[in-house]
């Protein structure tokens, strides 16, 4: 399986290479997939092996890996501007279009945005608008952020103590005044008799009680994505944030969407919070926003906020923030490209379309009684992986068993996450029926093989 050969790439990518998010166990077994190019949803490694990509790169190639489109987009910025800032008061055409696009396509009637390199500065900026706008209106002691246990906010250090995840103990995070509420996953953390009603009652009561018990002048902001991603696909518990937004607003606390997965179609509408029926104060994009052809964050806030932050700014007469390539743009050119080419060249709809159909696969799939729950919506979708159904017990973990059906998944040619005990997909927006069907078959193929093996 791994070649051993000191040449390989996957020995040089192992000596040289200081992996993230990697199970390194697996890969001195299995050796690196290393990946030379891609065509629609298909990944090609260095030994010609071919793989359907049913988790969009990193959820963001949700146009496929070489849309000709996107790509002529990105040569034509590079021959016509290849690079510039948005600081000093200049910035490209490109960003003063993109931002002009932005505010469109969001659900806000005005806004502003401010521009990143990734969905984890978005996210560190935001805490800094936060952080700035409550000190500059008389609440320096407003600080402190609001998530919820498993979220998945990022990756710097701020956005890493949003993230609600054990791994960060390891760095010594989070921070200090980042607070953690339940995860509004019903079927894992609902108490024994609650109704899903009385679990999301549950919820927003924890939040009034942690915002009476901080202070509303000490909090600062809540962030929540829409569908939980990187947590293990969770959408909110029935009524959650028709639940929680009317407690927010009464403590005057934002509510941030971060619509980084969600955004741009992922949940079948272009936004999350359409989806789940709530207006947030501001959004965080990234991920899909450039259909992950170029590295790209952005900061969208509505109404209230822009005026309340220009007013701040004004008072102070600049807001001492930016990254050198915020506004980069060839990155703007592509995202005003991948807009159009998720919502009026059929993407958007193809999501829209076949939801049912990949929702209808998968609960067949789901029908083995190892699998506890199937739950997503859209194009994100995750089973989990249960030893004993009825009590949702999960599998010892150190069978490994989701690694083991995404290792078998690769193996069948088909690349899936796996996360936790659960099993993720997201497919690309371009994905057919016929490549819809390759992909259910080889997961349930890598379920029945592994299953027989551990259960
Ligand atoms: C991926 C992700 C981030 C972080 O984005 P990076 O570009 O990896 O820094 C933030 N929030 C959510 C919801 C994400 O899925």
């Amino acid at each position: 399986m791994r070649d051993a050969n000191s040449n390989s790439w996957e020995a040089r990518a192992e000596e040289y290479s200081l992996y993230g998010f990697t199970d390194l166990p697996s890969i001195h077994q299995r050796g690196t997939v290393v990946v030379t190019h891609g065509e629609g949803p298909y990944i090609f490694d260095t030994r010609g092996r071919k793989y359907l990509d049913a988790n969009s790169g990193l959820w963001n190639m949700v146009a496929g890996f070489d849309h000709p489109g996107l790509i002529q987009a990105a040569q034509d910025q590079y021959a016509r501007f290849p690079g510039y800032h948005a600081f000093f008061g200049r910035m490209s055409d490109q960003t003063v279009m993109l931002s002009e696009k932005l505010v469109e396509v969001s659900p806000f009637e005005s806004g502003k945005v401010f521009y990143t390199n990734s969905g984890s500065e978005a996210n560190d900026t935001m805490v800094k608008i936060l952080w700035f706008l409550h000190g500059a209106e008389g609440k320096p002691q407003k600080r402190k952020i609001l998530t919820r246990w498993n979220a998945y906010h990022g990756v710097t250090a701020v956005s890493a103590s949003m993230t609600g995840k054990p791994y960060n103990s390891v760095f010594g995070l989070p921070l200090p005044g980042f607070i953690h509420l339940t995860c509004p996953h019903y079927w894992r953390f609902g108490a024994e008799g609650e109704t899903e009603e009385q679990f999301t009652a549950r919820l927003a009561a924890e939040l009034e009680a942690t915002i009476i018990k901080e202070g509303a002048d000490t909090i600062a902001g809540f962030f929540a994505e829409p569908v939980m991603g990187a947590g293990g696909v969770i959408p909110p518990s029935k009524g959650y944030f028709q639940a929680i937004a009317p407690i927010l607003k009464k403590y005057d606390i934002p509510l941030i969407a971060d619509e980084v997965i969600c955004g741009f179609g992922r949940t079948g509408n272009t936004w999350g919070s359409q989806t789940y029926d709530f207006m947030p104060d501001a959004i965080i994009s990234s991920k899909n926003l450039t259909a992950g052809f170029f590295p790209m964050g952005a900061v969208i806030l509505g109404p209230e906020l822009s005026t309340r932050v220009q007013n701040a700014v004004e008072a102070i007469e600049e807001f001492p923030h930016g990254f050198t390539a915020s506004g980069h743009p060839v990155g703007c050119a592509i995202a005003l490209k991948a807009i159009d080419v998720v919502m009026n060249e059929g993407l958007a709809e193809n999501v829209q379309r076949l939801a049912p159909r990949l929702e209808a696969g998968l609960a067949q799939i789901a029908q083995n009684p190892n699998i506890g729950e199937l739950r997503g919506v859209g194009f994100m979708w995750a089973l989990e992986a249960v030893k004993d159904r009825a009590t949702k017990t999960p599998f010892d973990s150190a069978l490994s068993v989701s690694e083991r059906i995404a290792n078998t998944c690769t193996d069948l040619g088909l690349i899936c996450r796996p996360l936790g005990q659960s099993i993720v997909l997201c497919p690309p927006f371009i994905l057919t029926e016929g490549q819809m069907d390759e992909m259910l078959e080889k997961l349930d193929a890598a379920l029945k093989k592994v299953f027989a093996e551990v259960a």
